[in-house]
């Protein structure tokens, strides 16, 4: 019997390749709702090579209002359309849904994923900032309500692998790889002249521009480690990550006996997301196969959180809980926002981030509220820590490299 999908961002990196995991398998789906943010050409594009292949989605939102505006004129499209935030929730919490594709960008994901756990759908979930964010509301409300969490990103795809016929308490750690982005070898010097344009060039993969950047800080790591921490239930102490250029291994899972078992294939996202969508089975498929022979050299070393002090941001807020990893995600997302408009440099986004910590209240045991009023309030402090530093450019320097001089940016 095929299941109903709806996939949330459906125009994005993420959302473009489910369509595409769809289209290689009829027989197993058939489309609830599609939403995007504001590329309704996109989403017309979309359509028409979904109807090609015999697929029209029940219905689409668009949360954009001029956008919507815009769909409407241009759009042959025959189903429900909704506009808006409320537009998005709906279609994530619609009763015909078997399983929800996330595929949000940022913050934006939580009440979404929170209203389909409310109605009871699995969700595919590659939007790791609901769980970096809100995996305090989010895992306990799923194991409530009996709501399965599958990953996507695929790190957590390997893990899940790994862990397959496993138990959880001979788990001794889990082991992420991170390609170590553009900047791998960079020198904390270069490092301050970094270009958006530069940043926004990853060595294996092709994302959205947020990710990329959180890549080329590696606060995409940080956030990964924090979404394992939610996924498996394993202490913080049991995640490890090592930087593996090639991006062949996914992940690793080392268990008591000192046996390690890796997952590897060649960076396409479609084989994790094709995996969420089938497990515990597997769809037959003609993505690009590995040539092993053909991988020569494996190297990992250990991150540097000195260069990259993201990753020891996202160490330190899981290490603290509460609200800390929510007060972590506003604040990057307003930083690689304003580091893409070229108003921050690139090492103002870890020191941004750390004014944040320290200057927005930290609560303990967070509800959703608490952590969506967090998730504001972080968002306007750091836009207002912009603004004031952008008349001092020059002074807005990491505290790695020694002290950080301008008053907006330094910790009291
Ligand atoms: P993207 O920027 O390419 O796409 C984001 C999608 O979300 C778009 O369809 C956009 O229209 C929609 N969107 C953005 N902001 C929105 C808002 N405020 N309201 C409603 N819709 C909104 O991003 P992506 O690279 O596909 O990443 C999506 C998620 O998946 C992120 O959380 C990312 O960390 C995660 N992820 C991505 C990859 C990848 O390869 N791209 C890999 C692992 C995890
Ligand atoms: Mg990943």
């Amino acid at each position: 019997m095929p299941r109903t999908l709806s996939i949330l961002g459906a125009t994005g990196s993420i959302g473009v390749q489910t369509l595409d995991v769809v289209m290689a398998n009829p027989d197993e789906f058939r489309l609830g709702w599609l939403t995007v943010n504001t590329r309704f050409d996109l989403l017309e594009e979309h359509l028409g090579r979904l109807q090609k292949h015999g697929f029209t989605p029940q219905g689409v939102v668009i949360a954009d209002e001029s956008a919507y505006n815009e769909f409407r004129r241009i759009t042959s499209f025959k189903g429900k359309i909704l506009c808006g935030d409320e537009g998005v929730c709906e279609a994530a919490a619609a009763p015909e849904n078997d399983i929800l594709l996330s595929a949000l960008v940022g913050f934006s994901g939580v009440l979404p994923n929170y209203a389909a756990i409310q109605q009871g759908t699995p969700i595919a979930l590659a939007n790791k900032e609901t769980l970096v964010s809100a995996g305090a509301v989010i895992m306990p409300a799923a194991r409530e309500r009996g709501v399965e969490i599958l990953a996507v990103d695929s790190e957590h795809s390997a893990i899940l692998q790994c862990l397959a016929g496993e138990y959880l308490e001979e788990v001794e750690k889990l082991i992420l790889t991170a390609s170590g982005g553009p900047f791998r070898e960079w020198t904390i010097e270069q490092l301050e002249n970094v270009t958006p344009a530069q940043a926004l060039k990853h060595p294996n993969w092709s994302m959205g521009n947020k990710i990329t950047i959180d890549s080329a800080t590696l606060m995409n790591k940080g956030f990964e480690v924090i979404e394992a921490y939610w996924l498996f239930g394993v202490g913080a102490e049991k995640i490890e990550v090592v930087v593996h250029p090639q991006s062949i291994i996914h992940s690793m899972v080392q268990f008591c006996d000192g046996s390690v078992k890796a997952q590897l294939g060649l960076p396409d996202m479609k084989i994790p997301i094709s995996y969420a969508l089938s497990l515990p089975h597997r769809y037959p498929s003609n993505f690009k196969r590995m040539d092993i022979c053909a991988l020569q050299n494996l190297s990992f070393f250990p991150p540097d959180m000195v260069r990259f002090p993201c990753l020891r941001l996202a160490f330190d807020s899981l290490a603290q809980g509460g609200t800390a990893a929510c007060i972590v995600n506003a604040a990057n997302e307003i930083a690689v926002a304003s580091f893409l408009q070229g108003t921050i440099g690139f090492l103002d986004i870890p020191r941004l981030i750390e004014t944040c910590l320290e200057k927005i209240t930290h609560i303990d045991t967070p509800t959703l509220d608490d952590i969506v009023q967090t998730d504001k309030k972080t968002r306007a402090l750091a836009e207002s820590l912009v603004k004031q530093g952008m008349s001092v450019p020059a002074v807005l320097m990491p505290k790695v490299n020694g002290a950080a001089t301008n008053p907006n940016l330094v910790s009291s």
